[in-house]
């Protein structure tokens, strides 16, 4: 570790805020906040579904080279990223927004804008996180910013449900920047409090039984898939919840069988399980498997001889770790400095985002609001209002100024503050 992040955080908030090259910035999304609306419209309208982020992307992709960032590219996953040079490579940051929405592709993305509010599917999760790149990086180089260290501009692909973080994934595990990236910072949704420092881990499954299927009066006493399902949830339902770390279930979503009186040769069901601990989450995942196979197990055990049993399958759709940064981390505590600085209460909570994969491997992350507000999320009728905008991206610059450091004059700054006790 560097003397210069010996420092403590609020010392370097405080030393950014009294130099005019950041004063001008920081003034700079005020003065341009009409400006950074209509980017938002317009990156909103683009449609982008999970699985189908491509259209948004390569029109994140045009941004980023119009704005003359570097090393602009589109990875295999799908994700675009950019970089921000500094004067070196480390520290890295990458400073992210998620492209995917919870709306098929085929979804009306127009967005409508009545008064100070605009509506549109994915608005706000995450639109405004999204805009907030644009404007951010679009700040950096028209207020002629040097940094010491460089930020990677990242917009991702598979955050939400299904897409299971295969954008993050894909950036730690097997992109060009993987082991290279020193922190990572995200704006999803508004809002200038929220520091998500705890990733909250999920486990989610498709459990599909089979059977022979037949006819509910002629062939009674086939094993029917929908009756063991339906006591695999009874027993999931009764499951007993420890007493200090948070813990949810969800059977979200059953299919099966086709007819009053047919016994069904099929049916499944969606599963979402939750813990702030992973011992926890392992507990209630093994409690779930057993419930699926023993109610299985006793729907076969009624059959009649030559009937052929019901087979199970758990098929894995998401598996998100969880984990935090520490609240005594640099970077989280240099968050709550910034968030202080705009006039915020930083509030440290746990959620599921982009940021759960950076935190897993044990690399400093964070996810933060992008500003202003919004209500609705993940329905047609999402909306956001970009009231106090400015706030939100006042307080990501600050967090990735004082990360990456700025060249030179800071870094002067730093030294003078570390020699003298
Ligand atoms: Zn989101």
């Amino acid at each position: 570790m560097s003397s210069a992040l010996k420092i403590a955080p609020a010392e370097i908030v405080q030393e950014l805020l009294r130099l005019t090259l950041v004063q001008n910035a920081l003034r700079y999304f005020e003065d341009q906040a009409e400006a950074i609306t209509k980017e938002h419209i317009e990156i909103c309208s683009i449609p982008a579904g999970p699985f189908s982020e491509q259209k948004r992307s390569e029109y994140l992709h045009r941004k980023f080279v119009e704005l003359g960032l570097t090393a602009v590219e589109i990875d295999e996953e799908g994700n675009c990223f950019a970089v921000f040079p500094g004067s070196s490579h480390k520290p890295l940051m990458v400073v992210s927004a998620h492209l995917d929405t919870v709306f098929s592709a085929e979804t009306d993305f127009t967005v409508h804008r009545q008064g100070n509010r605009l509506f549109a599917p994915g608005i706000s999760d995450d639109g405004c996180g999204l805009a907030a790149l644009i404007a951010i990086a679009r700040c950096l180089i028209q207020t002629g910013m040097r940094t010491a260290g460089s930020i990677l501009f990242v917009g991702t692909v598979g955050e939400e449900g299904e897409g299971d973080l295969r954008g993050v994934r894909y950036l730690f595990s097997r992109g060009q920047w993987a082991n290279r990236i020193d922190s990572f910072m995200s704006f999803d949704g508004p809002g200038i409090d929220r520091i998500t420092n705890q990733a909250l881990g999920s486990r989610r499954y498709r459990v599909k039984l089979e059977g022979a299927g037949g006819h509910s009066w002629g062939d009674f006493g086939l094993p029917n898939p929908v009756h063991a399902l339906g006591g695999a949830i009874a027993k999931l339902a009764s499951y007993p919840l420890p007493n200090k770390s948070r813990t949810t279930f969800n059977v979200g979503k059953i299919v099966g069988g086709t007819s009053v009186n047919a016994i069904p040769s099929e049916a499944s069901m969606d599963v979402d399980l939750r813990s702030v601990d992973e011992t926890e989450l392992q507990r209630l995942d093994a409690y779930f498997r057993r419930a699926v196979h023993e109610s299985s197990e006793r729907e076969n055990g009624k059959r009649r001889p030559g009937d052929s049993p019901l087979t199970v399958n758990i098929e894995v759709l998401g598996n998100r770790p969880t984990g935090q940064t520490p609240a005594n981390s640099f970077l989280v505590e240099l968050a709550q400095e910034a968030t202080r600085a705009v006039g915020g209460l930083a509030q440290l909570e746990q959620s599921s985002t982009d940021s759960n994969l950076p935190i897993s491997l044990g690399i400093p992350a964070i996810t933060i609001g992008a500003g202003g507000s919004s209500g609705c999320s993940h329905t047609l009728d999402e909306w956001y209002e970009p009231t106090d905008r400015e706030k939100g991206l006042q307080r990501g610059l600050l967090t990735i100024l004082g990360t990456v450091g700025l060249f030179a004059e800071l870094s002067q700054n730093r030294n003078a503050v570390a020699s003298d006790p």
